[in-house]
């Protein structure tokens, strides 16, 4: 008999965020989390690291494609990445595209969320197989510790900060990221949304400016998000990373479906209410 189709929701700060899908796919318990992934009915693939939607195959090429673009593009060149968190793959999957960059490192505390991706998220997971890439399995607030004047670009594409995440949102840890980056490199962190987690983007946000020069914010717009939206935070002591510091390749413009140099720049524009809470 056909299984009936059911609703998954991410329930939080007040907040729904409901899916209509088709069939669970996978459910495990790790050391850190609970992993689940679904067929949604029209959104294709889903995953939720305890209970909270990371991606759907529908709308995660808007978050991939920013969380690597902005802040490779305010850099302009970077040849050292880091990614922190990222497990499913997606963020490697686009730096993966340029061909300039020597180090691709990703650094996830859970290699089990590594392991699902790469059987129930292909699409996601195809980051992997870049030559370039070294996976490395610890708390990225320990990893970036140890690191110093090394990196060009650092990317924290982390979960929410209440579970493991928790200390890639502190001062300590921007202060670590600026010691690990080369002179001119740039951070791009997942900063969360304003409507939904005020608090949490304004701490981030002091974090960042307590230690560099420029900091600035950015809205990505992904539907299945709760409230629609989420931010990257973009700082560097390099220069202003509003605008572009290298046109972007037209062979791989050709790929992207969400950045371009327009959307770069649109997207640290900012509603007053924003700019009030923020500083700006
Ligand atoms: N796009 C997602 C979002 O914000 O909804 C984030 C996706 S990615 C799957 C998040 C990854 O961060 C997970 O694989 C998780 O294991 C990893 N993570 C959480 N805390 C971490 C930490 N302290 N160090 C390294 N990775 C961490």
């Amino acid at each position: 008999m056909m299984q009936k189709n059911f609703w998954v929701t991410e329930v939080g700060n007040g907040y729904g965020q409901t899916i209509e899908v088709k069939e669970k796919l996978c459910e495990k318990q790790s050391k850190f989390q609970k992993i689940e992934v679904y067929e949604t009915c029209r959104l294709g693939r889903l995953l939720l690291l305890d209970g909270i939607i990371q991606l759907t195959y529908a709308d995660e090429f808007a978050y991939q494609e920013m969380m690597a673009n902005l802040p490779y593009y305010a850099h302009g060149n970077p040849e050292r990445i880091l990614v922190i968190g990222g497990g499913d793959g997606g963020v490697l999957r686009e730096l993966s595209r340029h061909k300039e960059p020597k180090v691709l490192d990703l650094c996830d505390i859970d290699e089990e969320v590594i392991k699902t991706a790469k059987k129930f998220l292909p699409e996601m997971a195809c980051g992997f197989d870049d030559p370039r890439v070294n996976i490395h399995i610890a708390d990225g607030s320990e990893f970036i510790r140890e690191k110093e004047g090394y990196y060009d670009l650092v990317i924290v594409d982390s979960t929410d900060p209440g579970g493991p995440g928790a200390p890639l949102f502190g001062a300590q840890f921007y202060a670590d990221l600026k010691k690990a980056l080369r002179p001119g490199g740039v951070v791009g962190t997942q900063a969360e949304s304003p409507w939904l987690l005020p608090e949490v983007v304004k701490n981030l946000i002091n974090a960042a400016r307590s230690n560099f020069k420029y900091v600035d914010y950015a809205a990505i717009s992904v539907p299945t998000y709760p409230t629609g939206m989420i931010g990257c935070c973009v700082a560097t002591d390099g220069r202003a990373v509003d605008k572009p510091a290298s046109a972007v390749d037209p062979q791989l413009a050709s790929k992207l479906r969400y950045y371009n140099k327009e959307v770069h720049e649109a997207a640290f524009a900012k509603p007053q209410f924003v700019r009030e809470m923020l500083g700006f």
